[in-house]
C-alpha cells in the first residue's frame, strides 16, 4: 500500500444548523481513482469541496501530501491560512466542476495556460507548447483558438480537464463532471477521465455515473446523509454491497 495522498480525518461540515458532514473519515492513495457515490443531498459535493478547501469544515483535518488543506496548528485550535498560501495549495488539487467554469473571454488554449503562466510564473512559450499537449491529451488541439461560446459542453469541460492538468496537481478532484451535459457528450468526457486515471493520476470523483464508477474506480465510497455507510473496492461494491441502503440506491438507479 502506497502513502496516502489525501487524508480525510473526522470531518464534520455545518451549513447553519444544517450538519451535512458528520464525521467523514478516508485516505487517498497514490495513484487511486475513488468514486464519491450516494444519493442527492448526501455531502458528496460538499465534502470534495472541503478537500479543496473552497468550504471551510467546523472539526476534523484534511491532509493533502502531508500537509493540513486551509489550515494551521496554534496552540490546541487550527486557525486558517491566509489567501495566499491556501491559493498555493490548491495547486496540488485540480478540480473539475459541474458547469466547466472556463473564462468565456479566453481561447481554450489560453485558458489552459492562464494558470501556469498567472499562478505558477512559469514562462509563456514553454506552458503554451505544454498546453497544446495536454489539449492533445483531451482530443482538441485542434479547437486551441476556439472560444467556450464556439464549444459544445462536452469539449469544453475536456478543456476544462486539460486546464486543470496542467497545473500538475496531485491529485484531480471532479464535481459531477457529467451531468450538466447534453447525454450525447457524456460519453467523450468519461473516456477522457478513463484516459487520465490510466495514466496514474489520483483521481476523486462524485458521480452518477454507475459504468464509469464500475469500470475505472478502484474503490468506491458510498454517503447517506453526511456518513460514509460503505467502502469497498468497486467490484466488491457493485457484486456483492453489503449495506442495504446501498442495496437500495443500486436498485433504484439500475
Ligand atoms: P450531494 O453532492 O451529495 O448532492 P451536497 O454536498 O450538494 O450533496 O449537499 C448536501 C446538503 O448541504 C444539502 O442539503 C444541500 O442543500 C446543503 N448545502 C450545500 N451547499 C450549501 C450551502 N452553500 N449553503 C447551505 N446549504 C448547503
Amino acid at each position: 500500500m502506497t502513502d496516502p495522498i489525501v487524508q480525510i480525518q473526522d470531518v464534520h461540515k455545518s451549513f447553519g444548523v444544517l450538519e451535512v458532514l458528520k464525521g467523514i473519515s478516508f485516505d487517498v492513495s497514490v495513484g487511486e481513482v475513488v468514486c464519491l457515490l450516494g444519493p442527492s443531498g448526501s455531502g458528496k459535493t460538499t465534502l470534495v469541496r472541503c478537500i479543496n478547501h473552497l468550504e471551510t469544515i467546523n472539526e476534523g483535518r484534511i491532509l493533502v501530501d502531508g500537509e493540513m488543506m486551509g489550515y494551521r496548528e496554534k496552540g490546541d485550535q487550527l486557525k486558517e491560512l491566509s489567501v495566499k498560501k491556501i491559493a498555493e495549495q490548491r495547486q496540488r488539487t485540480g478540480m473539475v466542476f459541474q458547469r466547466f467554469n472556463l473564462f468565456p473571454h479566453m481561447t481554450a488554449l489560453e485558458n489552459v495556460c492562464c494558470g501556469p503562466v498567472r499562478v505558477q510564473n512559469r514562462p509563456r512559450r514553454e506552458v503554451e507548447t505544454e498546453a497544446m499537449e495536454y489539449l492533445s491529451r483531451v482530443g482538441l488541439a485542434s479547437k486551441a483558438t476556439n472560444y467556450p461560446g464556439q464549444l459544445s459542453g462536452g469539449q469544453q469541460q475536456r478543456v476544462a480537464i486539460a486546464r486543470a492538468l496542467a497545473m500538475k496537481p496531485k491529485v484531480l478532484l471532479f464535481d459531477e463532471p457529467t451531468s450538466a451535459l447534453d447525454p450525447e457528450t457524456v460519453g467523450e468526457v468519461l473516456e477522457v477521465m478513463k484516459s487520465v486515471a490510466k495514466a496514474g493520476m489520483t483521481m476523486v470523483v462524485v458521480t452518477h455515473e454507475m459504468g464509469f464508477a464500475r469500470e475505472v474506480a478502484d474503490r468506491v465510497i458510498m454517503m447517506d446523509r453526511g456518513v460514509v455507510i460503505e467502502s469497498a473496492t468497486s467490484e466488491e461494491f457493485f457484486n456483492a454491497p453489503k449495506n442495504e441502503r446501498t442495496r437500495a440506491f443500486l436498485r433504484g438507479i439500475a
